[in-house]
């Protein structure tokens, strides 16, 4: 701050030259804050006490976590998940539209070619390589919101802290939702006679016997099948 004469004090000349002008004493400072009279004063610690004495009988809210886990609002955001279609097709196409939204860079996609031998999405393309940084995600959900598919969503699970970094990677294995009772594990064909379009607009709702029989003449051991089986009645009958 520059010196003047309020700051230094310095007598300066009246002007005109005429006498030297006396400086100002400081006004004393006054709180603006209402001072307690002598007997609030004495009472004072007595009403600290009432505060802690009033709060020992309430309720008590302290959370027991992690013995119990407090349940979280509905639309909580957690950690991620790549989710399915009802066949069991994976909706994740790989477009990487979910990194490039992502403002802390925590997502890392790469795609590849569907193939007749190896359909893991409805459409050209699938996700093959897909991690989550979760030492750089803050959960802002930008990255669900740019998704075109709904394929990557956020579940309520926070518990993530974990004892490694390499550890809070996630990789697609740990991000893909599992599979619901009766759907069948990628890869197979797509619904016979439909595109992507008809996956989009949930025409889709259960694997088809020919789905089925596929993954039986290329999977006989799948797990999957037999409950595939339940759900597409007359798979097998050709
Ligand atoms: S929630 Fe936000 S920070 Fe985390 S991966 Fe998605 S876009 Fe990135
Ligand atoms: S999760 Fe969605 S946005 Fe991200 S690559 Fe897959 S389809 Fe694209």
């Amino acid at each position: 701050m520059a010196d003047t004469p309020e700051t230094t004090g310095e007598v300066q000349p009246a002007a005109g030259g005429g006498d030297v002008a006396a400086p100002r004493a400081p006004r004393p400072y006054r709180s603006q804050i209402p001072q307690r009279g002598p007997v609030a004063s004495a009472l004072a610690p007595a009403a600290g006490f009432g505060v802690t004495i009033r709060n020992f009988f309430s309720r008590t809210v302290t959370e027991q976590y992690p013995f119990e886990t407090a349940p979280v609002k509905p639309r909580f955001h957690g950690r991620h998940q790549l989710n399915r279609y009802p066949d069991g097709l994976e909706k994740c196409i790989g477009c990487e539209l979910c990194a490039w939204a992502c403002p802390a860079d925590a997502i890392y996609v790469e795609a590849a070619d569907n193939t007749p031998e190896a359909q893991f999405s409805p459409g050209e393309r699938f996700g093959v390589v897909y991690q989550i940084n979760y030492l750089r995600c803050i959960f802002c959900g930008l990255c669900i919101e740019a998704c075109p598919t709904r394929a990557l969503t956020m579940t309520n699970e926070f518990e993530l802290a974990g004892p490694t970094r390499e550890g809070l990677i996630l990789e697609k294995q740990d991000l893909l939702a599992p599979l619901a009772e009766g759907m069948l594990a990628a890869p197979h064909p797509m619904v016979e006679g439909t595109t992507d379009t008809e996956y989009y607009r949930g025409e889709v709702t259960a694997p088809t016997p020919d789905q089925v029989d596929w993954v039986a003449e290329h999977r006989p051991d799948d797990p999957t099948l037999a409950a595939a089986r339940d759900r597409a009645p007359g798979a097998g009958a050709r």
